[in-house]
Order: C-alpha cells, then structure tokens, then sequence
C-alpha cells in the first residue's frame, strides 16, 4: 500500500469514512485511528499494531459535550477535570454506554475517553460523525512514535494516510484516571501531573501497577504490561557511571537527564537545564535515536520525581523490564 503523508483533512476523513485506519497527531503521541463505532475497522488497529485484543483502546472525541454519547457517570468532578484540562493529555475513565463496540473496551465495561488538544485532529474530529478510537501508532511494545517519519518508518505500507501535524509537544502518553467514590484513582501516569489533578480534585490513589501478567484482571489499567516501550537494545536503568564502570568494553549509548558524557560515543541530554516538560517531548526521538545506534547496551537514568518526571520515569522502567 502506498503511504501518504500529509495535512490533507478531508482526505484523512475520506479514508476514514471508508472504514480504514490513518495515522492522526496528539499532542502526546501519534495515534493509530479508526471509527470507534464500526468493530471491522477497529478490528485492523488490532492487527496493524499486532496488540492483543484484551488492552482496551482511547475513544477520541470532539468535545466534552460528546462524553454523555459514550459514557454514564459524569459527575461534577468529571466536569471540573475536564473544564481544567480539555482539550488536553487527561483520558476519563467511564461507565461504558451501549453505544461502543466491545471490542473497543476489550468486553470491559468501561470506556476511556479523551479530547485531544491537537488543532489538526481536533478539526479532523468535528468534520467527522464519529469519534476516533486511537492507540498509539506503533507495533505493540515499541516505543511510541513522536513525528509523522516515526509512524512511516514501522506502519507505513500498512495503512493509507499519516496526517502530518509535527513532533508532538507533550512527547508522553495521556493520563489515564478512573474515579471511586468521587475519588479519582490515576491508572497510567501521562502528560498532566498528579499534582495538577490533586490540586483540583485532592488526594489520588496510584494504581499504575507494573504487572508482568498478560491478562486485564491482573492489571487495574489493562495496557499497563511492566515490559513497553521497549527499544531493541538492552537499557540499563540506574547510576550511569556506575553501570559504565561494570560494562566498560561494550559500545554504549547514553540517555541522561541533564549531564554531558563527552568520553561517550553517543549520548543524548535530554534536557540540559532540567526541565522535565523538556525532557517528556525528547524522550521517545531519544530512544528511538539510541536505538539505531551501533551500540551493546542503552545506559539511562531516573529523573527527579516532580512535574512529567514520573511519567517519563515509568517509561523508562517499563523500557527497562524484560
Ligand atoms: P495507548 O493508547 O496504546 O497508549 O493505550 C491506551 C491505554 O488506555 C490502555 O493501555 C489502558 O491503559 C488505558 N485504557 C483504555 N481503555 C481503558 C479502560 N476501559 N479501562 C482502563 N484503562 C483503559
Ligand atoms: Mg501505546
């Protein structure tokens, strides 16, 4: 198949009218899109990316109006979270309508919802009389892609279309909350921070477990696998000199937060002056970049626990895991 890339609107909409998948920009990652309400084309999302059946997929939709279609359970809170945060990286847990495909939620009774805050898919959604269910647009395991050539390099030839709208300014995956109680409870940490959400709604209970069982019922956010975003070499988490010290010999690359390795033969910073937001949108061209590398081993390091700190340091642990 031949792959277009562009900024063609209509001509997204067009395939996806016909029940085809297309490559769409967030502000987090690309996703991989089809209409949420035809199981046949949401059933190839699926098979593009090779991703089990039981990891429920994110409904996109055009606006906070929309939820009410889908999903029950949109209290007041809700609202205000999504008031705060929408069109943003923030995906709602629901009590799922009838109105989606089990196949969407992976026969679960709930639905994850999110607005995304993309000008380009948000004007794809409004031309559209259907919400768009979206993973990310990469086979299932590896690391998420950040540029439209990112999606080219492992889907194109699979799918039709790539709406080009640049790197992606997040650079992470949303967060995904549920709520109990009218408590929320944060199932994947992503690109709005805990403490943003607690400031509004109070105390969170994290429910983010790294569970290495295959099955939903083991794992509070099903596509919450300990072993994801993984790149093809060994990555090493921890003290970078301190793992240097004991693989000294092997070709190594380095992924650090702030600090110059001048002796390494590659290293990517991924924010020299310490700004996690930074370093949340190079993560993923980092790895990918160290991942084509002539190397042995990927040495990389945590970074502080504060702002998108914790999301990229659960990318990296599950990066990390085998
Ligand atoms: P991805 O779009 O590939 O980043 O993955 C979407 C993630 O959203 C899944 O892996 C789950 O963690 C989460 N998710 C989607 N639907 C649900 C749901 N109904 N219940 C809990 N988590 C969900
Ligand atoms: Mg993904």
């Amino acid at each position: 198949m031949d792959t277009i890339i562009g900024t063609d609107i209509a001509e997204a909409a067009r395939f996806l009218q016909e029940g085809k998948c297309v490559a769409i920009p967030t502000e987090t990652v690309y996703g991989l899109a089809a209409n949420a309400l035809d199981p046949a084309a949401v059933a190839q999302i699926f098979s593009i990316k090779n991703r089990p059946t039981f990891n429920p997929l994110i409904v996109h939709v055009r606006s906070f109006a929309e939820f009410e279609k889908y999903a029950t359970g949109i209290s007041p809170l809700v609202k205000k979270l999504a008031d705060a945060f929408t069109p943003g990286p923030l995906t709602f847990v629901l009590p799922k309508k009838d109105t989606v495909p089990d196949l969407v939620t992976a026969g679960g009774e709930t639905v994850a919802l999110r607005i995304p805050s993309h000008p380009l898919t948000l004007r794809l959604l409004e031309s559209l009389p259907f919400p768009l269910a979206a993973p990310s647009a990469n086979p299932f395991g590896y690391i998420s892609p950040v540029t439209a050539q990112h999606v080219e390099q492992q889907l194109g030839d699979k799918i039709p279309y790539i709406l080009d709208g640049g790197p992606c300014s997040v650079g992470v995956e949303s967060t995904v909350i549920t709520f109990e109680n009218d408590k929320v409870v944060v199932l994947r940490l992503g690109g709005v921070t805990v403490e943003a959400i607690e400031e509004l709604a109070g105390k969170t209970e994290l429910r983010t477990g790294h569970s290495s069982s295959l099955h939903p019922i083991a794992i509070g956010s099903p596509g919450q696998m300990k072993s994801h975003y993984a790149p093809k070499h060994k990555l090493l988490l921890g003290d970078i000199e301190k793992h240097a010290a004991e693989h000294a010999g092997k070709n190594i690359g380095i992924l650090s937060f702030r600090k110059k390795y001048p002796d390494a033969a590659y290293q990517v910073q991924l924010s020299e002056s310490g700004n996690t937001d930074e370093a949340a949108r190079y993560l993923f061209s980092a790895l990918r970049f160290l991942d084509a590398c002539d190397i042995d081993l990927i040495l990389a390091e945590r970074l502080p626990e504060t702002g998108l700190g914790r999301a990229v340091n659960d990318r990296l642990e599950r990066a990390a895991a085998e």
